[in-house]
């Protein structure tokens, strides 16, 4: 058989992990070309609607100036009809510029989003050492949202480009109107903004200190919620309270100080603007009454005026979206750049717009059915503690088809080779081997079909009973739903589950994980051998549990992990020395290393290590008992 090439070069997508551990935005490029209509219609959108408002006040001073002048009225309706097209039309372009914008906007994020989350789940298992889970969570919730208001709170009338575009236009008005109005409004926009910037640069730290309490306040009360048991036991009701009071104290000083520099910021603001109306009446009036500028200009001027105060402080406001999208960014990105991608995961999972790889065509599965496995001369230590070395030159053959328990005192490193047998990390040295070929050669997804993983606290998905059998289970195309049903329930038979399912309220469809029926722990091991039955991988690696179980659901579990082994190379760390005795191997490992290593018989016989632990357990048995 051809040699498999190597997960990472495989794809040949991500020339190196440093490029693949950055956010990867190929996917907004198809969103502009798919979504040109949409664009091209909240352009009309855009330029028809600030038309509109930039005419309004023009032709609202057009009618003001005929009343003054005492035109009889059915002579000024005309220019009342304008002024109805211009207030009627506003709305129209303004639904057509946000629904489409808002269409665009919430498919750029949808792709962000799931190239986020795809970015978080090709980490290497270091990042998830680093990182606690609810932080990446709220990775993907608050940063994106943050991006969000970017892009729908800029979609008004008071930010965003039609604030940029209506300033700019009220500006060439002006100008065009009277050279000597321009510059008194130009410099109210000069004030207007700097005011509305300097706020903005005195706002930043203090909503970043708010938005810290924040998520401290929300740490805290997950904390506590989570851990309700401990609180209640150690009675640390006050402690929860006081740390909870601290963050809500600092989320609302920073609350008050952002109100005093926004109160600060109106009454500037409306200062500039009254400065500019009474410029506007004196020296307006002034050239209106020496001739050198036309009334409708002065009025249309105050009207100007209001409107640049909006559309300045929306071009302001913006820009201070702006840096806060562009700041959450960077926070993502920098947390998924703090460790190297899983190269090999990058490629297995490309992003939206890169080619899936195409499985090998020949199944590494026959040769790790009928290889043994073997570490040959195995060094690790974890990437975020490398000082400590935790397997030292560990060799260990594991014979096909059979059973190998590991066992040992805590910190042997018995978890520690599971994990490098999963694949979780990587030795620094030696080999992992499987039938000559070294497991780090075979592509991930290769790998995990052929690894079945039954966890000491099996985890179930927010999803229907069957759906969680079925997870990792890869089915062969065209089979019906009967068919994968049926399949479905003679795992669920073999692993003694059947009866408990059937008497659930939905059976196969009753919803189970997060939010679902509770289900025992007995019940949620065998479900998890369920899973692994249906994937029939030849490899099964096994942490044993050691959550007391009833004795009938010791007995189903070990019923079906019974039938779960049979035939499949097993490693099993067994933690209870009594399911151990019918191993074909037991390895006794002490400090990264095989201790000992026989059959129950050889190593009781031989009274070393083994011997020590089973007398101490027992001794530990009676003594509980
Ligand atoms: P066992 O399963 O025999 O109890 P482990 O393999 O879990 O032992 O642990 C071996 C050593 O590795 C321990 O000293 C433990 O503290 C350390 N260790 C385990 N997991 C990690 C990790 N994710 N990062 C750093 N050190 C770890």
């Amino acid at each position: 058989r051809a040699t498999p090439v190597r997960g990472g070069q495989h794809a040949g997508l991500s020339s190196s992990s440093d490029e693949a551990s950055v956010l990867d935005f190929s996917f907004v490029t198809p969103v502009i070309t798919t979504s040109w209509r949409r664009l091209s219609l909240a352009s009309i959108g855009l330029i028809g609607g600030t038309t509109c408002m930039v005419l309004s006040p023009l032709v609202a001073a057009h009618f003001v100036k005929l009343i003054i002048e005492q035109t009889a009225f059915h002579d000024c309706t005309y220019v009342l009809g304008r002024l109805a097209l211009v207030y009627a039309l506003e709305p129209l372009f303004t639904i057509l510029y946000v629904r489409n914008m808002w269409h665009v906007g919430e498919v750029i994020l949808a792709g962000l989003r799931k190239e986020v989350f795809r970015s978080t789940l090709i980490q290497r298992m270091e990042f998830y050492d680093k990182n606690k889970a609810a932080e990446l969570g709220a990775l993907i919730s608050v940063q994106t949202d943050t991006l969000k208001s970017l892009f729908y709170d800029n979609l008004g009338r008071d930010r965003g480009f039609r604030s940029m575009l209506e300033t700019a236009c009220i500006l060439g008005v002006l100008i065009h109107g009277s050279v000597y109005l321009a510059p008194l409004l130009g410099g109210l926009v000069v004030a207007l903004a700097s005011n509305a910037a300097l706020t903005a640069r005195r706002a930043r730290p203090l909503f970043a200190a708010e938005a810290r309490a924040a998520a401290q306040m929300a740490d805290v009360a997950t904390t506590a919620f989570r851990s309700i048991r401990t609180v209640r036991s150690f009675d640390g009701f006050e402690q929860e309270r006081q740390r909870f009071d601290a963050a809500v104290h600092a989320a609302s000083a920073s609350g008050s100080r952002i109100g005093e520099a926004k109160s600060t910021m109106e009454a500037v603001n409306r200062s500039a603007i009254f400065a500019a109306l009474f410029l506007l009446y004196s020296v307006g009036g002034y050239l209106v009454s020496t001739g050198q500028m036309a009334l409708v200009t002065l009025i249309s001027s105050i009207g100007y005026c209001f409107g640049l105060n909006f559309a300045v402080q929306g071009v302001v406001n913006s820009l201070a979206d702006f840096n806060k999208a562009r700041g959450a960014l960077a926070s993502v990105q920098n947390v998924l750049k703090a460790c190297p991608v899983d190269a090999s995961l990058a490629a297995s999972l490309p992003s939206s717009t890169q080619r899936a790889l195409p499985s090998d065509p020949e199944s590494f599965m026959e040769t790790a059915k009928n290889s043994d496995l073997e570490f040959e001369g195995v060094s690790f230590a974890y990437p975020l503690s490398p000082e400590r070395q935790v397997l030292n030159a560990l060799s260990l053959r594991i014979p096909r088809g059979n059973t190998t328990a590991l066992v040992g005192q805590s910190g042997a490193g018995k978890s520690t080779v599971v994990q490098l047998l999963s694949r979780f990390y990587e030795p620094q040295a030696g080999q992992i081997l499987m039938g000559g070929v070294d497991i780090g050669s075979i592509s991930r997804k290769e790998w995990a079909d052929t690894v079945a993983l039954v966890a000491q606290e099996p985890v179930l998905f927010v999803g229907s009973v069957a759906e969680n059998i079925a997870y990792g289970r890869v089915w062969e195309e065209g089979m019906s739903h009967k068919e994968k049903m049926a399949l479905i329930q003679q795992a669920a038979g073999d692993a003694n589950a059947e009866e408990f399912i059937c008497k659930l309220p939905n059976g196969y469809d009753t919803m189970v994980g997060e939010q679902g029926v509770i289900l025992s722990g007995g019940q949620k091991q065998r479900l998890a051998i369920a899973r692994a039955l249906l994937k029939d991988s030849p490899i099964l690696v096994l942490d044993e549990a050691t959550s007391a179980l009833d004795s009938i659901s010791e007995s189903l579990v070990q019923e079906a992990l019974q039938r779960l082994m049979k035939g499949r190379t097993t490693v099993m760390i067994a933690h209870r020395l009594s399911t151990v005795q019918e191993a074909d191997q037991i390895v006794v490992m002490r400090d990264g290393r095989i201790e000992e290593m026989g059959t129950h018989e050889n190593l009781i016989a031989e009274e070393g290590a083994y011997f020590d632990l089973v007398s101490n357990q027992s001794l530990e048995i009676c003594l509980t008992v």
